[in-house]
């Protein structure tokens, strides 16, 4: 029987390891959190998809892949390992009530008290709106959404999602009631509030911010699959550049979920799913364009504004550095415990430096589970 193996278990590798399973594959599904469901379903996964949770595959949760020699051999490997948030520096980024728009719903999620809390959600895209939706349910007080892409250009995402009329149905309802503004980006934070771009000074407990997804990356670059303008390079199939490793998800749920079954399953019956997700596609770039980071988030951080917060590294010591490479060698800037996951993808849109190459492991790890990988 062929094996399969599955990394990350959010939508696209849930959706993958069905699929696998239904072609008659003998499947492992690995992945680093302790309960399936990776971003979106960390509360269980739907109804609507609980027959992806198929008994005949083998689930290893709490496994975390940092290196090549650890993984499993397996006639083919599908890589769904998702995405992550992009932070940009601003004076005062690192107090402890700023966090993550995705991270503080992951709390909330996991028990973190949030009625009553006073909110501000800024940064951009339709996390955004999805996480105030969230937390207003769960009590808080969202007292404004600051989104940083212009009117004009979310005006005109909204005119074309007449075409979408569920998707249109769905930013509506997430939407309605919170008070949401175009335009608007923080400037800086102080102990218990947010200055925002034409807001002023906003007192809250606590900012939820995140400037778009950065795609997972770093796994399939370590393999030696092409990475493209931070996109696992794929062909119609998910297949990557190597042979037998295909790589799914890190758009939107529905592309996430299609590509996952286009992966999994054989040639004859993932053709049919192309269109969908192709259209799905197109949506998701439509989705970056419009929320596209304006150039005036890359004048934020002053000299003293930490970029690196595992090192404690200023951008004043690291924004006339040539390249990643000097950054590293002359500031340490990236080479704290993330290994540059946080301040990697803000250095490419403050100084336009591409990632820099990848090493093992890609996650902090302990000493004996490296010395466990050589016995
Ligand atoms: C913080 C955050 C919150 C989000 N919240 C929402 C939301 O509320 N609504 C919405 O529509 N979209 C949300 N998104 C977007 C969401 O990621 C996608 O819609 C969808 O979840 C993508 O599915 P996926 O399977 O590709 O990736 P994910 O859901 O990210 O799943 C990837 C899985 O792979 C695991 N993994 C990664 N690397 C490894 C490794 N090396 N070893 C083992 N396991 C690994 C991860 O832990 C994760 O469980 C969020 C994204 C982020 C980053």
């Amino acid at each position: 029987m062929p094996s399969t193996l599955v990394i990350g278990g959010g939508p696209a590798g849930l959706a993958a390891a069905w699929a696998a399973a239904q072609v008659g594959d003998q499947v492992t599904l690995l992945d680093d959190n302790p309960a399936l469901g990776g971003q979106i379903w960390r509360g269980g996964v739907p109804a609507a998809h609980q027959r992806f949770l198929d008994p005949s595959i083998t689930v290893r949760t709490g496994v975390q892949i940092h290196s090549a020699n650890q993984i499993p051999a397996a006639d083919r490997l599908i890589l769904a390992t998702g995405t992550r948030e992009r932070f940009l520096p601003f004076p005062g980024w690192t107090l402890p009530h700023i966090l993550g728009a995705g991270g503080l719903q992951a709390m909330v999620k996991s028990g973190l008290p949030i009625a009553g809390k006073r909110v501000v959600i800024t940064g951009t895209g339709p996390l955004l709106l999805a996480v105030g939706a969230y937390l207003r349910k769960r009590g808080a007080m969202v007292v404004l959404i600051a989104e940083q892409a212009p009117f004009s250009r979310i005006a005109q995402f909204t005119r074309e999602l007449w075409r979408e009329p569920a998707k249109l149905f769905q930013a509506a309802q997430l939407g309605w009631g919170l008070r949401y503004r175009a335009d608007a980006w923080p400037i800086r934070a102080d102990a218990g509030s947010i200055t925002i771009q034409g807001h002023g000074k906003i007192p809250c407990d606590y900012v939820a911010c995140g400037f778009g997804l950065v795609v997972n990356t770093e796994l399939p670059a370590l393999l030696g699959c092409a990475i493209d303008a931070g996109q696992v390079v794929t062909d119609s199939k998910q297949r990557t550049t190597i042979p037998h490793i295909y790589w799914a998800g890190a758009g939107s749920v529905d592309r996430s979920i299609l590509e996952g079954q286009i992966a999994g399953f054989d040639l004859e019956r993932a053709r049919p799913l192309y269109p969908a997700r192709d259209r799905a596609l197109r949506f998701d770039r439509r989705i970056d364009q419009a929320f596209r980071l304006r150039s005036e988030l890359s004048n934020l951080a002053a000299p003293d504004t930490i970029v690196c917060r595992c090192e404690d590294v200023p951008f004043g010591a690291v924004w006339q550095q040539r390249d990643w490479r000097s950054a590293k060698l002359q500031t340490r800037c990236g080479m704290g415990p993330c290994q540059g996951r946080i301040c990697g993808p803000a250095l490419e849109h403050l100084c336009g430096w591409p990632a820099s190459s990848v090493r093992p492991p890609i996650f902090p790890t302990r000493l004996e589970n490296l010395l466990d990988e050589r016995r």
